[in-house]
């Protein structure tokens, strides 16, 4: 499974993420169902450009420049930052991030095998793929040569047979730092020619899975296809999984407008990174996803609902001693654990699966309290599910210990009482806390409590 990664000159943005989680949540889905899947996510350092028509500079030169800071300084810093903001989203890292940079060789082999096979030129030190001379181009996008003719809008290109030809190998400009011998200029690779030989590197030929985001399929995965393709001469890739835009308040995300967010942004705006995953599971990766703040506040709602449930089944709090019939929780575990497999075998529906998960909850909920033996599978239900929803809920309890409801509402009466300045009661019910096994510590601002 190829995931096409972050071209590192700036922080991600929500957008990016929600592809990446697509690619993760689908990984972690054909693992629990006993597939071995191997992901690779290239790290992009070099050679994709600000526009798409060859032109203009490359994104991480252009943000070196702005900062006045050397361009691989620039790449390794937003490589670590994608590297935490993946970890904070709770995303399975690849086993393998090849970065371009160290893989220019194999691709000018590629270059070199594209020129020798005629589906590439070389103009004055560049070299460009011929389109119209690979006989498939448009199949993934539909964009085939005569449509591209009928919608031309691209500038023509001086270097160019035809506007539509793509950059595999660019001569650098002056000032260019970035740079790398090759037989026909001091250049760098274009940034399709990466995807497609890094993907190939670790492999193979035909590729499973190929993810990305919906803007990528145009003109990145056609020219990835049209380049692999007509190097091997076999099929690139079996299925191809692309995820819907996300829009910010019904627009497109756009740094020039105001309703741009990283990761960062969220958790400055006091959103959990999960949250933001739980709103990612709850719609479909083929619609578009409309982030509001409304919709990441509800989301953060019903994770923290999951959460709380969590803790009152690791809670030794009110079950019910013998005598009451058997109930039917194996049940109700195998009906929903089917509701979930249905969801997410249906096109990783993703929302109906998580639909499930409330639901089962609330019949849950509805059964309370449950006896001690009735909360184990319950429990162990829950964090089979979370190795695909990812949501971390096998650390619920295990950070700190959880208070037991009744340690808490013997604490609430003595904050009540110190405050009506009933210091006796207060005393007692301390004594009393003790005796359950817990320790107080008051202090000007709050009263601790820590299990002796
Ligand atoms: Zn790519």
């Amino acid at each position: 499974m190829y995931t096409c990664g972050p071209t590192v000159y700036d922080y991600a943005h929500i957008g990016n993420f929600r592809s990446n989680l697509t690619a993760d949540i689908l990984r972690r889905w054909l693992a629990y169902l006993g597939y071995e899947v191997t992901q690779i996510k290239n790290i992009t350092d070099v050679g994709h450009l600000v526009s798409d028509a060859d032109t203009g500079e490359d994104k991480i030169e252009a943000a070196a420049k702005k900062k006045k800071v050397d361009p691989f300084e620039i790449s390794l810093f937003y490589t670590k930052k994608f590297f935490e903001d993946e970890q904070k989203l709770n995303i399975l890292p690849a086993h393998k991030f090849p970065r371009a940079t160290k893989h220019i060789k194999q691709m000018i082999k590629a270059v070199k095998t594209l020129l020798k096979k005629g589906l590439a030129y070389e103009k004055r030190g560049n070299v460009f793929y011929e389109i119209a001379k690979f006989p498939g181009y448009g199949k993934l996008s539909g964009n085939t040569l005569e449509k591209l003719k009928q919608e031309a809008r691209v500038q023509k290109h001086p270097d160019k047979k035809n506007p539509f030809d793509f950059a595999l190998w660019k001569k650098s400009e002056p000032g260019h730092i970035m740079k790398w011998d090759s037989p026909w200029s001091e250049g760098y690779p274009g940034w399709h020619i990466e995807c497609s030989v890094m993907s190939m590197e670790y492999l193979g030929d035909t590729l499973d899975i190929h993810t990305g985001g919906e803007d990528n399929i145009f003109p990145h995965h056609e020219n990835e296809i049209a380049q692999s393709e007509g190097i091997t001469g076999k099929p690139f890739c079996t299925f191809w999984v692309h995820t819907s835009w996300l829009l910010v308040d019904n627009a497109k995300m756009s740094k020039s407008k105001s309703n741009f967010y990283t990761l960062r942004d969220l958790e400055k705006m006091g959103y959990s990174p999960l949250a933001f995953r739980m709103l990612v599971l709850q719609s479909h990766y083929k619609k578009h996803l409309n982030f509001t703040k409304g919709a990441i506040t509800a989301t953060q709602v019903g994770l923290q609902k999951i959460y709380d449930f969590i803790e009152t089944l690791l809670l030794d709090k009110g079950y019910e001693k013998g005598g009451a019939p058997p109930r039917e929780i194996d049940k109700l575990i195998r009906e929903y654990k089917e509701k979930f497999e249905t969801a997410m075998n249906n096109d990783l529906n993703t929302p109906q699966a998580v639909a499930s998960l409330f639901e089962f909850i609330r019949k849950i909920n509805s059964l309370a309290p449950l006896r001690k033996k009735e909360a184990k599978p319950i429990y162990d239900f829950l964090i089979q599910l979370d190795q695909v929803l990812g949501l971390n809920l096998d650390k619920i309890g295990k950070q700190k210990p959880a208070i037991p409801v009744k340690i808490k509402s013997l604490i609430q009466k003595r904050e009540e009482a110190r405050q009506k300045k009933d210091f006796k009661k207060a005393d007692e019910l301390r004594i009393k806390i003790e005796k359950l096994g817990y320790q107080l510590k008051d202090s000007k601002k709050e009263t601790v409590v820590k299990k002796k």
